[in-house]
């Protein structure tokens, strides 16, 4: 696993990110699974949860290893474990940026207001990011 990769691009994001936002620590686990446990959350079946932030701790924890549910064409549901490892820079940054905003917005408006856990302007934040990052050829 090259979990260096992961903190060189957050290094990336945190040097480009205006100096006032949250900086946060980064945490591994094995899986999903652990990850959750470890964190005592619960999500729905038809839930993938790619990073989880913790805002008592300033960390961002990240699963080594994803797994993806998907329906094949025969309505066959299948599992796929994919290693962190096949993420995409992109993709990756854009998780990074998702929960980065996540504890800005809780820092802004506290931990329980409806921009912290605004799911679709955290997808926003990540998107306009790593666009501009891109643009200036960060990643
Ligand atoms: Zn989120």
């Amino acid at each position: 696993m090259n979990i260096k990769r992961i903190h060189d691009l957050y290094n990336l994001i945190k040097d480009r990110l205006p100096s006032t936002y949250p900086k946060a620590r980064l945490a591994f686990f094995e899986n999903e699974e652990h990850m959750l446990e470890r964190e005592n959350m619960k999500v729905g079946a038809d839930e993938s949860v790619y990073a989880i932030v913790d805002p008592d701790t300033s960390t961002i924890s990240l699963p080594l290893k994803m797994t993806f549910e998907y329906t094949a064409k025969d309505g066959q549901i299948y599992n796929k474990v994919v290693s962190i490892d096949k993420i995409s820079d992109e993709e990756i940054c854009h998780t990074l940026l998702h929960e980065s905003f996540h504890l800005l917005m809780g820092e802004r408006y506290g931990y329980s207001s409806k921009q912290y856990s605004d799911e679709k302007g955290c997808d926003k934040f990540g998107e306009r990011w790593v666009k501009k990052m891109k643009k200036e050829k960060l990643i």
